[in-house]
């Protein structure tokens, strides 16, 4: 039997996504607004960018969690989005890159000959 995904919203592109993907911040009775862990009023973002840009720039989050979100939490989370970035990179890089020359790739094979 398959786990059934629990679908959230991102605060920023209202795409529903997995809750594993997303982001989750929220405003915690004790520690105020805090990001994963927690209970409490939450809102989703998805770890890219655009959503972290949107929901920065539209206080997507203000609204979503009723209050003000502090910089240090948007920086934290910015910081955890690069750092996700960082792995994706590396990931990427530890993959051969020869998954793009086949058949369609012109410039391996024909190269300019002047
Ligand atoms: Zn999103």
């Amino acid at each position: 039997m398959k786990e059934r995904p629990i679908l959230r919203r991102c605060v920023a592109c209202k795409k529903l996504l997995d809750r594993k993907h997303l982001l989750r911040v929220i405003r915690d009775h004790q520690d105020g607004v805090v990001f994963n862990t927690g209970s409490g009023r939450s809102a989703y973002l998805c770890p890219n960018e655009d959503c972290l840009e949107e929901a920065f720039r539209r206080k997507r989050l203000n609204k979503a969690l009723r209050c003000q979100v502090p910089s240090n939490v948007l920086e934290a989370l910015h910081e955890r989005l690069v750092q996700t970035d960082d792995l994706v990179a590396k990931a990427k890089l530890s993959t051969p890159q020869q998954l793009k020359s086949g058949p369609d790739a012109p410039s391996a094979s024909t190269k300019r000959r002047t």
